[in-house]
């Protein structure tokens, strides 16, 4: 019976080494087992960690939810063998997901327009536009620009995700996988999207910190696209996987605003 869950852990452990970024593994030791976590990404993740286990003691309740920093490998908790001549049996499973759940937006913060100082664009969906800002993400922003349109950092952060290979964009979802993008982790752990940047257009590398205003790259029509713009959101991890948006506010030469549908705004 040992032999077989052990078989199944490395199974499992197995396939999520492949294609994952994050690893939860054990160690033996004399009086039982320890378990650790990795996370590679440049991001926290949040790991819900559960186990079917005998004859083990674990030294945190079950099941876990965890919030694993960039970068680190910890350790998780431990189990104590509490009756090791019976044998005992541990098998676990895991899953995780992209930020820390725990963050809170700051909402005081005045964004920057994304876009060159004193150029005007039309915002042509807002916060829940009918068009593709209905569930999931409903708080983003779709400023109408030509290809090419250089793009600023609207907020301090780091360059956790991008994408900038990608040339097709299209009108209908299937197109969705093709997008280019950059993702700017904020340092309230909330997360900036800039989507359908051009072929290339991406002029920052991941891991890099990029300030407010900094040219991060140049827009264009990839993945899910009508034509060229720029899809902006800033989001935090939801509990349970994915994402929330977040309603934010711009500063702009008539103050300090949530932005409309339908309005033009000029770089500031
Ligand atoms: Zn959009």
């Amino acid at each position: 019976m040992k032999s077989f869950w052990l078989l199944l852990f490395l199974i499992v452990s197995g396939l999520t080494q492949d294609n994952s970024s994050v690893n939860v593994y054990r160690i033996e030791t004399e009086t039982g087992i320890e378990i650790y976590a990795k996370n590679s990404n440049l991001y926290p993740v949040t790991l819900n960690y559960m186990v079917e286990y005998e004859n083990l003691t674990p030294s945190r309740e079950l099941p876990l939810v965890q919030v694993l920093q960039p970068n680190t490998d910890q350790k998780l908790m431990e189990f104590e063998f509490s009756n090791l001549a019976a044998g005992w049996e541990y098998s676990s499973r895991y899953r995780y997901y992209m930020g820390d759940v725990n963050v809170r937006h700051n909402d005081s913060f005045a964004y920057r327009l994304p876009f060159p100082i004193g150029e005007e664009f039309l915002l042509t969906q807002g916060f829940n536009g009918s068009f593709s800002h209905q569930g999931e993400l409903p708080h983003a922003l779709d400023f109408a620009m030509p290809e090419g349109t250089p793009i600023y950092a609207a907020r301090n952060g780091k360059v956790v995700m991008l994408e900038g290979s990608n040339s097709k964009g299209g009108p209908t979802a299937e197109f969705m996988e093709y997008a280019n993008f950059i993702t700017v982790m904020h340092d309230d752990g909330t997360f900036a999207d800039y989507s359908h940047l051009k072929f290339r257009g991406v002029n920052v590398e991941l891991g890099q910190n990029v300030r407010m205003g900094q040219l991060i790259g140049y827009s264009g029509a990839t993945g899910f696209a009508t034509g060229p713009h720029l899809h902006f959101v800033v989001k935090k991890a939801k509990r349970g996987g994915g994402f929330v948006s977040i309603p934010v506010r711009f500063a702009t030469r008539r103050g300090i605003m949530e932005l409309q549908a339908g309005e033009s705004y000029i770089g500031y």
